[in-house]
């Protein structure tokens, strides 16, 4: 899975990476991936350089 990140809001040691729910193109290969926690329903955002999946290659 693509985009994984943790939530700053309630991060532990257990917590896991999550996937985000949206992922929308900001230009060319850059990606903002927007992320709902499922643990304290934080929303936030993170920008990405596009990452290919590697089996679509
Ligand atoms: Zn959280």
């Amino acid at each position: 899975m693509r985009y994984l990140d943790t939530c700053d809001r309630c991060l532990t040691e257990d917590s896991k990476a999550i996937p985000p729910s949206v992922v929308v193109p900001t230009g060319p290969g850059a990606v903002l991936a927007t992320y709902h926690c499922p643990r304290c329903r934080t929303t936030w955002v993170c920008g990405w350089g596009v990452q290919e999946d590697e089996a679509a290659a």
